[in-house]
């Protein structure tokens, strides 16, 4: 059977992969049940794309006849010029999901466009080192203020297009069918279901 590492050990986006690619002839391994070292990677880029491949390269002589699996996830804002993309984690300082809203929120006072996207990207290398790159786009509009539970990052801000509640406020059933992560994923099912046939 064919195997998959995950550039991450994040239990959720773990049982989330897993869960995408359930029935297919594939087994799946966050990043520490599969090597036994410690790698830190430093997400240097300016785009989310390199970031993943750097993530995903990092591993691969670890782990050279497996499939392997690294993402990025940023929320682009048009009005400020694309940020804190990239940055999204790290926009307020240390990975603090309030402080990032309160200066979002900050820095869109007064800001007529409030029109935002999350985008997540993929990168995958195969066994042979051929590289593809999936992608997941979720449009909408960034609030004037919180909505809902503080469930997760940007997403009491966050209003997806389409729906008139918060991100925070949908069920994750709800959220996962539309939502970037949501969308790269059947991509990642699609994918793989064309290439282990
Ligand atoms: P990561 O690349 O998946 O770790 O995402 C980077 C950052 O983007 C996270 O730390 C969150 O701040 C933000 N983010 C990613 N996905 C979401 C989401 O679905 N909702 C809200 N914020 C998100």
């Amino acid at each position: 059977m064919k195997k998959l590492i995950l550039s991450t050990d994040n239990k959720n986006k773990v049982l989330e992969i897993k869960e995408a690619l359930e029935g297919l002839p594939l087994e799946v391994y966050a990043k520490s049940d599969f090597i036994d070292k410690e790698i830190q990677v430093d997400e240097k880029y300016d785009s989310l794309e390199e970031n993943a491949r750097l993530k995903a390269e990092s591993l691969r002589e670890y782990a050279p006849e497996c499939f392997i699996l690294a993402d990025d996830t940023g929320l682009f804002i048009h009005a400020l010029k694309g940020e804190p993309g990239v940055h999204s984690a790290r926009y307020a300082g240390n990975h603090d999901d309030e402080a990032n809203i309160k200066k979002v929120l900050k820095n869109l006072k007064n800001q007529e466009d409030r029109s935002a996207y999350f985008k997540t990207v993929f990168v995958l290398i195969n066994p042979k080192g051929q590289e593809e790159i999936i992608e997941g786009v979720c449009e909408g509009t960034i609030l004037k203020e919180i909505q809902g539970p503080k469930t997760f990052g940007y997403d009491p801000i966050f209003q997806p297009d389409g729906k008139n509640i918060s991100f925070a406020e949908m069920t994750i059933h709800g959220k996962n069918e539309i939502s970037h992560r949501g969308r790269a994923l059947v991509g990642l099912r699609e994918y793989f279901k064309k290439v282990l046939r």
